[in-house]
């Protein structure tokens, strides 16, 4: 019988369950459009069998390209045959199973009956339960987080080696854990553990930057032990270490979910949210709060953060921060950046080792020091103006002292500047104490995010400038 060169390929996607599709899509909030993503760097292996109940043999294995895209060839005879798709989520960067130490094949397509040749196309396969025969929900699941944590890894490592993971991740989905809890392992193993009921996008980010932070960490092996001392870390007062330790992956979970999906960015809490609804009179409780810590993180990277408006404890404020403050005269555009925190857990300026997250004095508040030694756009004054401004029992807003947030590199700058003009008899007058007005980068569309579990809904910016009062804002 003559031989033929058999190709078997296809696209691999994965159908989306988890990133909404309202905030997606403006165009349909009915979100009836199913999400589907290009399955990356999957090994993908083929086998095929002339005989209707015979053994399969292996054609060999490809990884996907970025568009999900594998072809296997093989010379064979003409006769048809059956075949079997299966593949395998591991490679040097990462790796997602159930069980551990196990090389997991997943089956995801298997021919009803014997098939002619010598092309086999599955075209645009798409994982979702039931597709394919035989793919379950589970394999739906792994594939998603497969695509997830691929996203993740490659936003990071775009910015460069030093926000980049520096050793594979290993996620088990799903997985039985005591407690039923989500959480990241980190004695030395980088594992990551996702259980069934708390499969959503917030978890498999946030406890991959659990992983993150720990490769990040300057510090004991017996990590795990320090940071989990009860299994409970997301209580109302912790160490500083711990509270920031959580704060911070929740806080990075919402920010690369925005970065990647365009999702709302999050932001700070409003006082009367801190003080009056959840019971944090001080700066110092804010700062054992896992909440309090995702505020602060959240005010240090806001878009504008002098148009924040945080209210006073008992008003009758929102749970977040608006963003309604009179910006006038005030400098504009975003300070710090996601990616000018990540470099905050590295060396430099004067700090002689990476974060300590099993040192209890690694709080926020260290971390704010850390940062305004570290980062060039965020000064001594700022963040002592964010301190202030996210006291639960203060009052000022970020408005109300602004030049703070101009860095130590514009005030010199503006002094070099002035004393130029100064110098020039006969140059053009100086125009005075005009800020820096220049907007650094602006999202088109800015949304209030919810907590994870709460309603998420896109709020469109259809505010103008505004021009009330200062003496209305606060009523
Ligand atoms: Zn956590």
């Amino acid at each position: 019988m003559a031989r033929v060169d058999w190709k078997v390929s296809g696209y691999l996607r994965v159908e989306d369950s988890l990133i909404p599709n309202t905030i997606l899509d403006e165009d349909d909030p009915s979100g009836t459009d199913v999400v589907e993503r290009p399955l990356r760097g999957v090994r993908v292996q083929v086998k095929a069998s002339t005989h209707v109940n015979g053994r399969f043999n292996s054609w060999g294995t490809e990884v996907t390209g970025d568009d999900g895209y594998f072809e296997i060839t093989q010379r064979k005879n003409e006769k048809p045959r059956k075949f079997q798709v299966l593949i395998e989520l591991n490679d040097s960067d990462l790796s997602v199973r159930s069980k551990a130490n196990v090389k997991e094949r997943l089956a995801i397509y298997q021919s009803r009956s014997r098939e002619d040749g010598p092309d086999i196309d599955l075209g645009q396969y798409v994982l979702r339960e039931g597709s394919g025969g035989n793919v379950s929900i589970s394999t739906q699941w792994k594939a998603l987080t497969w695509y997830i944590c691929k996203c993740v890894m490659t936003t990071l490592r775009n910015d460069g080696a030093r926000s980049a993971f520096k050793r594979k991740v290993r996620v088990r989905v799903p997985a039985n854990t005591i407690g039923g809890a989500p959480w990241a392992r980190g004695i030395g193993n980088d594992n990551v553990y996702i259980m069934q009921d708390t499969f959503n996008l917030v978890t498999i980010i946030h406890e991959i930057m659990h992983i993150w932070n720990y490769q990040h960490n300057y510090g004991i092996t017996n990590w795990i032990a320090a940071v989990w001392g009860d299994s409970d870390t997301t209580g109302n007062q912790e160490n500083p270490n711990v509270a920031f330790h959580e704060g911070f992956a929740e806080y990075a979970a919402w920010e690369l979910m925005h970065l990647i999906w365009s999702l709302p960015k999050g932001l700070p809490y409003s006082r009367h949210e801190l003080m009056t609804r959840r019971s944090l009179s001080s700066l110092s409780m804010v700062e054992r709060n896992w909440k309090g810590v995702v505020s602060y993180l959240r005010m240090m990277t806001a878009f504008n953060p002098a148009e924040l408006v945080v209210g006073v404890a008992g008003d009758l404020s929102g749970e977040y921060a608006s963003e309604t403050g009179d910006t006038t005269g005030c400098p504009t555009g975003q300070l710090v950046t996601f990616f000018d925190v990540l470099r905050v857990f590295s060396k430099g300026g004067g700090w002689k080792t990476e974060w300590q997250v099993t040192n209890r004095s690694y709080g926020i508040r260290r971390f704010f020091r850390r940062a305004s030694d570290i980062l060039d756009t965020f000064s001594d004054s700022a963040s002592q103006l964010m301190l202030d401004a996210i006291d639960p029992a203060g009052t000022v807003e970020i408005m109300d002292r602004c030049e703070d947030l101009v860095t130590d590199v514009d005030r010199n700058a503006r002094r070099r500047m002035r004393a130029r003009r100064a110098q020039s008899a006969t140059g053009p007058s100086p125009s005075g104490t005009r800020r820096r007005t220049e907007t650094i980068w602006r999202h088109p569309v800015r949304a209030k995010a919810g907590s994870p579990g709460s309603k998420k809904t896109v709020r469109r910016k259809t505010k103008k400038k505004t021009t009330r009062k200062r003496s209305t804002r606060r009523g």
